[in-house]
């Protein structure tokens, strides 16, 4: 009987990627090219981008929100599990990340499926509920700025329809929201993040330690 999570070590995250991972060679060559980069460990693992390709499947989703696209892993996962009339509106503020994710993007011939938008991801959001668009989403994936999450979630809970889930990534941020010794501003937006979902009865819950922890909220 187990009544907690197995500690994932080297040697069985390594034996949960041989068994399991199941990643499209161009996600493997995005990945790779983005582990050179300075900012390498904003990138999500490739289960849980597979995690989230399963998520886009089980909602039979159609209509998608990423905010904070960096280099394109996750919009480009999501983008091979959607259906040919399915979109993600991508919103990013660099240029030169999102140039990356647009090179794989065309190579992978999943253009038309993703509407980018350049731009504060607060601006692009007002907009889509200005545009009559609330009610119309089937799932958004948050992945920015910290202290920006508590925001990115009201926009996307209204963006969404009844039954659709907001992902959030980065949720256990590397242990430190339960270090009582750590307090920058990140870690403790985090927090108190972490602490409204818990009591927000809009939702349904679950926080899933993969990769850096991925919480999931069901709009009710
Ligand atoms: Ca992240």
């Amino acid at each position: 009987m187990s009544h907690r999570t197995t500690p994932l070590t080297e040697t069985l995250h390594a034996y949960l990627l041989n068994v399991s991972l199941r990643e499209n060679p161009l996600l493997t060559q995005l990945r790779e090219e983005t582990a050179r980069l300075p900012e390498a460990n904003m990138q999500i693992s490739p289960e849980q981008g597979q995690l989230m390709q399963m998520l886009v499947r089980l909602l039979g989703a159609k209509k998608v929100i990423e905010v904070g696209t960096f280099t394109g892993y996750s919009s480009l996962a999501m983008a091979l599990a959607l259906p040919s009339d399915g979109c993600i509106v991508a919103c990013d503020v660099s240029e030169i990340w999102t140039a990356t994710a647009r090179r794989y993007w065309r190579e992978a011939g999943v253009c038309g499926r993703i509407d980018l938008r350049l731009g504060p991801a607060t601006e692009t959001l007002n907009g889509m509920i200005q545009q009559g668009s609330s009610g119309q989403y089937d799932f958004a994936f948050i992945d920015a700025d910290k202290t920006g999450y508590a925001d990115y979630y009201e926009k996307c809970l209204q963006l969404l329809r009844g039954g659709g889930v907001v992902a959030f990534d980065n949720t256990l941020w590397h242990g430190k929201v339960a270090d009582p010794a750590v307090h920058d501003e990140d870690t403790e937006a985090l927090r108190r993040f972490n602490r409204a979902l818990h009591s927000d009865d809009r939702i349904d819950l679950s926080m899933i330690p993969i990769g850096d922890g991925l919480t999931l909220a069901r709009k009710r």
